[in-house]
């Protein structure tokens, strides 16, 4: 599909990528690189690239495809380092779980005639290094792709396709849009996941101790979030600020109805407000796309 793929950043997303260039010949010649020596030791032995190297700015000589898998915050550093070597034509894209400050970071480094096609695969787990990828990863999960008014329509395309081959599904989006979509059905649950596990800590250790031991389904869950990489999700939030506390004021606004409701006895409230988000779960489930 591409002569040659570079993928800087070998984390989870970025070995699953690998992993898929390698499975379905996605490229002739696929450089992995990583600024962490030991990431990079790691990607040797798991035979993750044609070439592996923590040389960032070789890295990306006569690539005609590359992909930034770093966290959010390191996409303006790692920019800055790669574009004098980008050759003309050449695509630059990432998988960042926030568009509009990714883009903001890397636009200003790139010369005209670098083709940004920037991209975020709704797929993950809460683990993180190139053991943690695997091929499937990206499979019936959502790519959704946010070019810029500039960008050629043939270069979104290439990507897309490169996507569809991972078996991901496409959606084309605004990047403010996607920012404030993903505030609501992935940075919230994170955030509100975070604050729970926190209070569980908060309290006197023997009630802590059957926390652990009585956590039932629910609590669970949360805590498989909350597991979720640090750096990924600070950097996440930090660039992803006023739709985040937008949408958290909302949030907070219902939250503080449904205390209200409980105080007063107010049942039908409560039963209402259920049964609806019980008709919202049985519409996500039925869809066949990111479940
Ligand atoms: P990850 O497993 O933590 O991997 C990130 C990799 O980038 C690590 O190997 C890290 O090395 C390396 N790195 C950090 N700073 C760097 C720099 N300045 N230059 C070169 N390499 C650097 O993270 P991930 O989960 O794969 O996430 C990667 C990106 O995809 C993030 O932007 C994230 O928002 C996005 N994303 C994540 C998920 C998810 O669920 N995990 C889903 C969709 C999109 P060190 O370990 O040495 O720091």
């Amino acid at each position: 599909m591409f002569g040659k793929v570079t993928i800087i950043g070998m984390g989870l997303i970025g070995s699953s990528i690998a992993r898929n260039v390698l499975a379905h010949k996605l490229a002739k010649t696929l450089v992995v690189a990583d600024a962490s020596e030991e990431v990079c030791k790691k990607l040797v032995e798991l035979e993750l690239g044609n070439i592996v190297t923590d040389e960032l700015a070789l890295s990306v000589e006569d690539a005609d495809l590359v992909i930034l898998a770093v966290p959010v915050g390191a996409m303006g550093k790692v920019a800055k380092i790669i574009a004098p070597n980008l050759k003309q034509g050449a695509i630059l894209s990432d998988t960042g779980s926030v568009k509009v400050s990714v883009i903001d970071q890397i636009k200003p480094f790139c010369r005209s005639g670098i083709e940004i096609v920037p991209a975020h695969p709704i797929a993950g787990t809460e683990f993180s290094g190139p053991e943690s990828g695997f091929v499937e990863l990206f499979e019936k999960k959502w790519c959704i792709i946010t070019p810029l008014p500039e960008t050629d329509v043939r270069s979104v395309e290439k990507v897309s396709e490169f996507w569809e081959k991972m078996g991901a599904v496409i959606n084309i989006m605004e990047p403010e849009h996607h920012d404030l979509v993903l505030g609501i059905t992935s940075h919230l649950p994170h955030l509100i996941a975070y604050t729970i596990v926190g209070t569980a800590d908060e309290l006197s250790d023997d009630i802590k101790s059957e926390v652990i031991q009585f956590s039932a389904s629910g609590f669970r869950g949360f805590t498989r979030i909350a597991a979720s990489d640090p750096t990924m999700w600070r950097d996440i939030f930090l660039n992803n600020k006023d739709a985040v506390l937008e949408i958290l004021q909302r949030f907070t606004e219902d939250l503080t109805a449904m205390q209200k409701a409980i105080r007063k006895g107010d049942g039908d409230y409560l039963y209402e407000s259920f049964s609806k988000t019980r008709a919202i779960r049985k519409a996500i489930i039925e869809q066949d796309v990111g479940n």
